[in-house]
């Protein structure tokens, strides 16, 4: 069988441009080995979002006590939470499969293998067929990294594919690895009622964030109990009656943590048996693109988590959008300037472009002001006040350079500063804009007023 575009992977990256490609008049084939909406919806972005808004509540209800709410009990239902979290998928799955029907885009239920000549075998329940196209996209992916440490294999451990159908709450997990995943679900875990250990080897949790960030995410999941172990290595996991012993080097002293359970959150690595034995080159084991996404054979691009780079779901449509273009041989570049990066904790945090310390290794001139939520009416109203928003800014033109919140809401709020990076607005112009009172979004104005040495409440 015979198409214009083959893509590999029914993700974020891998569905939109089916339905882009599809909207320009292509013949479309799009092989998924699982289920469509791939990592993110299935086991990502949408899961955890969905506990991370148990948390919320459950947090809620404590909080409201302190200001005179009393509900007597608090129950939670893990089953009726995991059926939630299922409905949801499920819902905004069929939405995706719907709109590969609306667009007539022929879908293949199985594991592809690509060949040089542009040609695809899909191993299918049924067994295995062929098919070829003119262009193909690689969208397939990544999965859990699963390291190789002493004893690994003697415990049962979870990944981000396990933890959302997990059966009971534990009474205690480590959660190895504080990046975003690592600390989003030890957020979840710690509102369940678990009690929580963050092993991270770096001296921060999410250390490719902001520093600002990093102190007040430690502070507040400190707050909720959890037990953060810094400069920590795992050396060994031993199942003693089914609890976990973890060895440790803690700044090189040697520790033992006992817990019920393991969840692994130390990275990711990219999906790479679609490649067969085609002569695709890699780069640092992803795929290697140019800045067209075209990978090292003419006619054959990739996306998404499986290039590397900043592995998020708005990335992987964003690049899917970009490989479409480029069919057509537009030379359309990616641009990777403003991307939102938001972490779904409370506080809540987001940043887009630069971070201070790529400004200071790119030798890259700039100003900086930060303005705390502490004195803003709605945050205390909302019992939020705990938070910030940090601009930078080019002391010429006065252009935004990047900005980094923590906060509640704050995952929304960075639109306004992409939708001013976008449109290349200034820091004046961010000053001159009326925001609505009573609102979070007035820091951004007093920020920038701020940093214009006209700050009213600053
Ligand atoms: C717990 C968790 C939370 C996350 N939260 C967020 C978030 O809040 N925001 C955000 O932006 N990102 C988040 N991410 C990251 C996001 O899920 C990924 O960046 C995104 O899914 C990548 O999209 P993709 O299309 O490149 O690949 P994927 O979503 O991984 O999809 C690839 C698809 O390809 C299929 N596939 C693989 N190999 C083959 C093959 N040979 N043949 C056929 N099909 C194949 C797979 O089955 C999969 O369905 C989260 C990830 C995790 C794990």
């Amino acid at each position: 069988m015979q198409f214009d575009l083959i893509i590999i992977g029914g993700g974020p990256g891998g569905y939109v441009a089916a339905i882009r490609a599809a909207s320009i008049g292509k013949k479309v084939a799009l092989i998924e080995a699982a289920d469509l909406g791939g990592t993110c919806l299935n086991r990502g972005c949408i899961p955890s979002k969905t506990m991370l808004k148990y948390a919320e509540l459950i947090d809620g209800v404590k909080k409201a006590s302190h200001w005179g709410i009393e509900i007597n009990e608090m129950n939670l239902s893990l089953d009726k939470m995991i059926e939630r979290k299922n409905s949801i998928v499920t819902q905004l799955k069929n939405g995706v499969q719907y709109l590969m029907d609306k667009n007539k885009i022929m879908i293949f239920k199985g594991t592809g293998t690509l060949s040089d000549d542009k040609s695809v075998e899909i191993e299918m329940e049924a067994g295995t067929q062929k098919i070829a196209a003119h262009q193909i996209i690689i969208a397939t992916g990544s999965r859990p990294v699963v390291p190789k440490i002493k004893g690994i294999d003697q415990i049962q451990y979870h990944t981000t594919d396990t933890i959302f159908d997990m059966q009971e709450i534990p009474k205690s997990i480590a959660v190895i690895g504080g990046g975003v995943i690592g600390v989003e679900m030890a957020s979840v875990f710690a509102s369940l009622g678990s009690a929580v250990s963050i092993i991270e080897l770096n001296d921060r949790i999410i250390s490719a964030e902001d520093i600002d960030a990093s102190i007040i995410l430690e502070k507040a999941l400190r707050k909720k109990g959890i037990k953060i172990f810094k400069n920590t290595e795992v050396t060994a996991f031993e199942d003693f009656n089914h609890t976990k012993k973890i060895s440790c080097m803690e700044n090189g002293e040697e520790k033992t943590i006992e817990v019920d359970a393991v969840l692994l959150a130390i990275g990711r690595q990219p999906n790479l048996s679609v490649l067969g034995s085609s002569s695709i080159k890699l780069k640092k084991n992803h795929i290697e693109v140019d800045k067209y996404l075209e990978t090292s054979k003419k006619g054959i691009f990739a996306i998404g988590d499986v290039i590397g780079g900043l592995q998020l779901a708005h990335v992987a449509s964003a690049e899917g959008l970009t490989a479409v273009a480029n069919l057509e041989g537009k030379k359309k570049e990616m641009d990777y300037s403003v991307i939102p990066r938001c972490i779904y904790t409370q506080p809540q945090i987001a940043s887009v472009g630069y971070t201070e310390e790529t400004l200071k290794n790119k030798g890259l001139k700039y100003r900086v002001e930060k303005s705390e939520f502490s004195s803003n009416g709605k945050a205390i109203t909302m019992g939020a006040a705990e938070g910030f928003a940090k601009l930078y800014v080019d002391p010429i033109y006065g252009e935004i350079l990047g900005a980094v919140m923590a906060g509640e809401n704050v995952t929304e709020m960075i639109s306004q500063i992409s939708s001013y990076m976008t449109l290349e607005g200034t820091i004046d112009e961010l000053a001159e804009m009326i925001q609505p009172h009573p609102s979070l979004s007035e820091t951004l104005m007093e920020t920038a007023n701020s940093l214009l040495g006209r700050g009213i409440h600053y």
